[in-house]
């Protein structure tokens, strides 16, 4: 008897904590779990404008929501697990107010994933804004976490207004994924981009599938934006200057390698003995600069064969 009622009493302990999980985790599937990402810190950017460190095992991961005079307009929502703090931040700093839209960067789904929480906490009907090859991408691979695009934009850019504040979407090339739009906010001279230009971080890898030369022009018309704070997908918001550093990275590396290729030397050669001490201040310069060198010997390599 005594035993019964434990089991009994520990079912509905289990019941109860099982009730309460699936209330606030509505989602299980492998979404639920995909990319985890744990919180670090909230940056004000500008009047309304908020942006969000979040980390996973590997690198940090930026993202940033405007408040307007009407509602909030929110930007890569990253992943289920970054998305649930999302929105409580998004409550914490614009208690009561609607969420607008989402806007994706990119077709990445590692910056993407979790819009689907922020339409549980703010409503299924928040649209989704994206370039037009985003939408036809998933459309073509689906992934079930992904929420689809309702607006889509194509090559040419657009132009929405949310209350007091204008986001202009700009497409600037397609180096990276042929779906990334920069949005710029002229009333608070911003702008976010978004992994075809970082702050102070060498580029991933050894910059797979990427177009190295319309990654540089692309980074080249961000300069031309009338805006004094850049904030990123990775690296901490800054200027143009870091927009520029980036460049300067670029280039640099590019040079040292195409040179290291035109003296002869080996892409292992190159990757091994090519150190630009200048940038080693740079995240993940130890893991990744030499699959950058990597990238830019194939670079120099294929130009030289044009
Ligand atoms: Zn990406």
């Amino acid at each position: 008897m005594m035993r019964l009622n434990i089991n009994g009493a520990l079912l509905a302990l289990l019941w109860g904590i099982s009730l309460t999980a699936i209330a606030e985790q509505p989602f299980n599937d492998r979404g639920a779990v995909y990319n985890p990402m744990e919180f670090v810190r909230t940056i004000p950017t500008g009047e309304g404008a908020y942006t969000l460190e979040f980390r996973n095992e590997e690198e940090s991961y930026f993202t940033n929501f405007l408040v307007t005079s009407e509602g909030v307009i929110a930007f890569d929502p990253l992943s289920d697990s970054a998305a649930w703090v999302y929105a409580d931040l998004i409550e914490k700093y614009a208690p009561g107010q609607p969420l607008l839209a989402i806007v994706y960067s990119h077709l990445h789904t590692d910056h993407i994933a979790g819009a689907r929480v922020l339409r549980h906490r703010f409503g299924q009907d928040v649209p989704i804004i994206a370039h037009e090859r985003v939408l036809k991408f998933f459309q073509r691979h689906q992934v079930p976490f992904i929420d689809l695009p309702t607006k889509t934009v194509s090559d040419q850019g657009a132009v929405f207004t949310f209350g007091d504040r204008t986001i202009r979407l700009h497409y600037l090339g397609d180096a990276h994924t042929a779906s990334i739009l920069v949005p710029e906010v002229p009333e608070l001279r911003m702008a976010y981009v978004c992994d075809f230009a970082s702050n102070n971080v060498v580029g991933w890898t050894d910059l797979p599938g990427i177009d190295i030369d319309e990654m540089l022009s692309m980074q080249r018309k961000t300069l031309q934006l009338d805006v004094d704070t850049v904030s990123f997908c990775h690296g901490q918001p800054d200027s143009l200057k870091a927009v520029q550093g980036q460049l300067d990275y670029f280039e640099s590396v590019f040079k040292a390698s195409q040179k290291a290729y035109q003296d002869g030397l080996s892409e292992d050669q190159a990757a091994e003995r090519i150190d630009l001490p200048q940038y080693r201040h740079f995240s993940n310069y130890d893991d990744w600069f030499s699959g950058n060198v990597r990238a830019m010997y194939r670079w120099a390599k294929t130009k030289h064969q044009d």
